[in-house]
């Protein structure tokens, strides 16, 4: 994921904005309730897919070991075999004409020559029918970190070889299934996303089919530990404001009912990961994250942290519903938001909790503007809750918002 550097100007500007929106934002009450989804059976769902704790640890253990030197230049090729070695014992087929890498190039030498930069890896379970051959649900997450700094090494164990085991455990349960899938299903680790995103860029321009047949994109980026380390068994998940019927699928998919799903519009934090050069595509995308924390981007972003449980729990969902999205007669398709649609207000309203309850606990510290900007926005989603539904207006305030609070407090 990729730390924005304008944070000072972004700071001022934000809080200017901020105080200033306060001001005019009086409470806009709508007071008719939103009409209730028509309720449609969950079937396809398939409950037998678990993945374990001891699945997805070994991945993590091995993608962010010192001998892996932070995935960097040095540690990539290491990491290139074992993604490989694990499609190719799947029986997995490799993505880019017959091989397994896409070729990331960088500038031309001095002859004119093209020069590579990295590698996109790429593997696919074919479609079981002709017409199902020219759809692709595309599951994604980068393989690459920040490598060794000032002769520190920074392992990403949790940016984003946590995704990665998400990645290798749900390749590894869809080519078990007794049946192959309606469509054809890849599984792409993504090179150079700390680097402006350049993988997932070039792959959306230069992709194994033709544009129009990727059908959906699911990224995850960070999903082994907690939003500012606070007590929160959330994973949150960007993108259903493009196609909201995937929200009663991914509740159905939730293993235990145990973990939080906090559902926030794209918008709500920026361009974030490789999802974003398909959303620039229209195409249809989920992206899970569990959120930043204290020691992302630093050396200290190692395997000890992880919570493998909650990542175990994530990844089974992420699991069911690529089955499910090889198994729909037809994919979600690209839809304008609901800008009334309260469900970032909830979620947000669900972080503002858990930080005032960290806050008076000790756990954190928030300074006194913090704690009463923190308040203000816990009481304003509630309105919304209430509500049932918030004003266009309302909902500039709320990106803002979220947004100063991501910069500031996280
Ligand atoms: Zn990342």
């Amino acid at each position: 994921m990729r730390r924005n550097d304008l944070r000072s100007t972004c700071w001022l500007i934000l809080i200017a904005g901020v105080l200033l929106i306060c001001r005019q934002c009086g409470i806009t009450c709508a007071d008719e309730a939103r009409p209730p989804a028509p309720a449609t059976p969950i079937t396809l769902i398939d409950s037998a897919i678990r993945i374990a704790a001891d699945d997805v640890r070994p991945h993590v253990q091995f993608l962010a070991s010192p001998e892996l030197k932070g995935r960097g230049p040095e540690g990539k090729p290491a990491a290139r075999e074992y993604i490989i070695a694990h499609f190719e014992k799947l029986g997995l087929k490799p993505l880019f004409d017959g091989d397994f890498l896409q070729p990331l190039p960088g500038q031309v030498d001095e002859n004119g020559n093209p020069t590579y930069v990295g590698a996109n890896i790429g593997a696919y379970l074919p479609a079981d029918n002709a017409a199902g051959a020219k759809e692709w649900i595309v599951l994604n997450a980068h393989y690459d970190h920040l490598g060794i700094r000032n002769g520190r090494i920074y392992p990403g164990a949790d940016d984003n070889a946590s995704s990665m085991s998400m990645l290798l455990e749900t390749a590894r349960q869809l080519a078990n299934l007794k049946q192959r899938p309606q469509r054809n299903i890849a599984f792409v680790a993504f090179d150079l996303e700390e680097q402006l995103l350049w993988g997932s860029r070039w792959f959306v321009a230069h992709p194994p089919c033709e544009p129009e047949q990727i059908k959906f994109c699911m990224t995850a980026d960070l999903l082994g530990r907690s939003l500012g380390n606070l007590p929160m068994r959330t994973v949150f998940i960007m993108g259903t404001e493009r196609t909201p019927e995937f929200r009663k699928y991914l509740t159905a998919a939730n293993p235990s009912g145990s973990l939080e799903l906090g559902f926030l519009g794209a918008d709500m934090v920026g361009t974030r990961s490789d999802y974003g050069p398909f959303r620039d595509q229209e195409i249809p995308f989920l992206f899970f994250s569990t959120g930043e924390h204290p020691d992302y981007h630093t050396p200290n972003d190692t395997p000890d942290k992880i919570d493998y449980e909650k990542l175990a729990e994530i990844s089974t969902i992420m699991a069911r519903l690529c089955a499910h999205l090889g198994e729909l007669p037809e994919v979600p398709t690209w839809k304008s938001p609901d800008p009334t649609d309260p469900i970032d207000a909830k979620t947000m309203n669900r972080v503002t909790e858990a930080l005032l309850k960290a806050d008076d606990t000790g756990k954190i510290q928030l300074s006194g503007f913090h704690r009463t900007f923190v308040s203000q926005l816990q009481s304003k989603t509630g309105g919304a809750m209430r509500r049932g539904r918030i004003s266009a207006e309302e909902r500039v305030w709320l990106i803002r918002a979220s947004q100063f609070l991501l910069i500031s407090v996280f």
